[in-house]
């Protein structure tokens, strides 16, 4: 796996691709070949890995355009898109006020949408064209505690859904991958807000199937096979990369 060059010749942009899973996913499609740019709140980390970075807001159209503009000369066209920036949000719908509904939509949904709009022209110029959105298992899990982000997330499965029909047909394919609770910084972050960060890392590890949390590698690969050239005929779909959480029901025996 680690010797496959699969994405050599392409271009890919990943947003988010400062951290964690993005960061993850940068770094895989790098190793098999492909030219990597960042669009990143943050791009430092990216360009100290030595891939072409760029700062961008998703939530703010003038900057997404100008960042995917320096990235498409950076790199001279684009194959694939990886739509992975986002942000958490905890609480019932009691806990959040309109503006941080508002906030964190336009940040996860309407994000992938400018990120989405500012790219297509290149994509459809492309053999390969490929968008990998990051949804997660909150889209259909039914989680506790999680109104607002999975109502975003589940906004990010219907778009997904909504762009592979709509472009299927100029030879765009669209997926989506499903994380399950992944060991991240975004994770990290929660867990060291928690009064015992180690006994809150064990609950969270009982409460998943597999005993563990899933890695950003993990998630990493999923995005790049359906990026990949390998998966010329799968669009529409979402993988779940959650270790179990959303398809078992596990019970006491
Ligand atoms: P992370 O916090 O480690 O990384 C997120 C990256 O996105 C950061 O580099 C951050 O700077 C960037 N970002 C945030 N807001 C941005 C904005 N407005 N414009 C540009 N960049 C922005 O998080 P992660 O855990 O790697 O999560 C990445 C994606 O995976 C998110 O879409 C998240 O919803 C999804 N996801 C994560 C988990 C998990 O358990 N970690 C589970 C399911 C889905």
């Amino acid at each position: 796996m680690q010797d496959l060059r699969d994405f050599e010749g392409l271009k890919a942009v990943v947003t988010g691709g400062g951290s964690g899973i993005g960061a993850a996913t940068a770094r895989l499609l790098a190793n098999r070949g492909a030219a990597v740019a960042v669009l990143d709140l943050d791009p430092a980390a990216a360009v100290s890995a030595g891939l072409h970075g760029f700062k961008a807001d998703v939530s703010d159209d003038a900057s997404v355009r100008a960042a995917v503009a320096s990235a498409l000369d950076a790199l001279g066209g684009l194959d694939v898109l990886v739509n992975n920036a986002g942000i958490g949000a905890a609480g019932t719908v009691e806990d959040n006020p309109d503006e941080q509904w508002l906030r964190v939509y336009d940040v996860n949904v309407v994000g992938m949408v400018r990120v989405t709009r500012a790219a297509l022209p290149a994509l459809r110029a492309s053999q390969h064209a490929a968008i990998v959105n990051t949804c997660s298992i909150a889209a259909t899990a039914g989680l506790p505690q999680r109104a607002l982000y999975s109502a975003t997330k589940g906004a990010v499965l219907s778009l997904t859904l909504a762009m592979a029909a709509d472009h299927v047909r100029e030879g765009v394919r669209v997926n989506c991958v499903n994380p399950g609770t992944a060991d991240t910084p975004w994770v990290g972050r929660l867990l060291d807000a928690a009064d015992d960060p180690a006994a809150e890392r064990a609950a969270l590890e009982a409460r998943q199937p597999m005993g563990r949390l899933v890695s950003a590698d993990e998630v990493a690969a999923a995005i790049a096979y359906l990026a990949s050239p390998t998966a010329a005929s799968v669009t529409g779909t979402a993988l779940a990369v959650d270790g179990g959480m959303a398809g078992l029901r596990l019970r006491p025996v």
